[in-house]
């Protein structure tokens, strides 16, 4: 039984890339015969609004995008929404934390790139934790709940993590090196993206994962924590990033591209979904 899903992030208003990305996730599940579900991965307070819940809501049913599944909201299936969801991710940090691959982690952004003996390719990419300032093992052992604590993951550094994307082909990367020990806690209370994407996507049955280019690294540590907890991974689909004519990515606040903004120039949802977006 195949099982997809959509899962956007309420922090703005969704653009073109994300309507194919999420058509790209409906199609590849119902031509399977399956079943779609929608997620809102609103763990972001600071950033996410539920107006822009809402709106993506509204938004991608005008596009046409249909899911099966989620509590009934007006009669109609409404998003399973992560916020609500804290207390399977606090279940999931302790199946972590018991099988000893955590630990707690007070170093800050500055400390990890003072360790940093080689400059960073890219300046916004998140630097790579370096081993050094891992505390001493055990660390962190005897916690029962993760409380106001950053929490990481130990990854295996040199070990080649590989997977087949449908999309994008074979993809290999080496933890230690290409990512490090990666958050799954944050001391704000909530888990992270890695942590809370895999818990859901678990809880929930996903066969496969459709999303952005983006996430190809993501996926690499996503692996490592299926692995963690002895859950069987979903397949992945990467799907290329859509770039505007200058070839710069887009952001959620690109102007002129949200789909709110196609529809009132009086856009069709299949022009949404076609158009050379040099030309939008
Ligand atoms: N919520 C993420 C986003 O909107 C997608 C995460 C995922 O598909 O794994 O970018």
């Amino acid at each position: 039984m195949v099982r997809g899903r959509i899962a956007p992030t309420p922090t703005g208003y969704l653009h073109v890339g994300h309507a194919r990305t999420f058509a790209l996730a409906a199609q590849r599940t119902h031509s399977a015969g399956g079943t779609l579900v929608y997620r809102t991965e609103d763990l972001d307070v600071g950033r996410c609004r539920p107006e822009f819940a809402t709106a993506a809501i509204e938004d991608l049913r005008w596009l046409g995008l249909q899911w099966q599944e989620g509590p009934d909201v007006g009669g109609q299936h409404g998003p399973y929404v992560q916020s609500q969801r804290l207390e399977w991710f606090r279940n999931v940090w302790r199946l972590l934390h018991s099988s000893g691959h955590l630990y707690p982690c007070d170093k800050s952004r500055k400390d990890v790139e003072r360790a940093l003996t080689a400059p960073h390719a890219e300046d916004d990419a998140e630097p790579i934790f370096p081993p050094v300032l891992r505390p001493a093992a055990g660390a962190g052992h005897e916690a029962r709940e993760p409380g106001p604590m950053n929490w990481r993951f130990r990854v295996p550094d040199g070990e080649t993590i590989a997977f087949n994307d449908a999309l994008q082909g074979a993809q290999s990367f080496v933890a230690g090196r290409d990512f490090g020990d990666f958050l799954v806690w944050r001391k704000d209370g909530f888990p992270s993206y890695e942590l809370a994407v895999i818990a859901d996507d678990h809880a929930m049955d996903i066969t496969e994962v459709v999303r952005g280019a983006d996430l190809l690294l993501s996926t690499a540590r996503q692996l490592l924590l299926y692995r963690a907890l002895g859950w069987t991974a979903p397949a992945w689909a990467h799907n290329p990033l859509v770039v505007d004519a200058s070839g710069k990515r887009l952001a959620k606040r690109s102007a002129g591209l949200s789909l709110r903004e196609l529809r009132a120039k009086g856009m069709t949802p299949a022009q949404v979904l076609s158009v050379d977006i040099a030309l939008l």
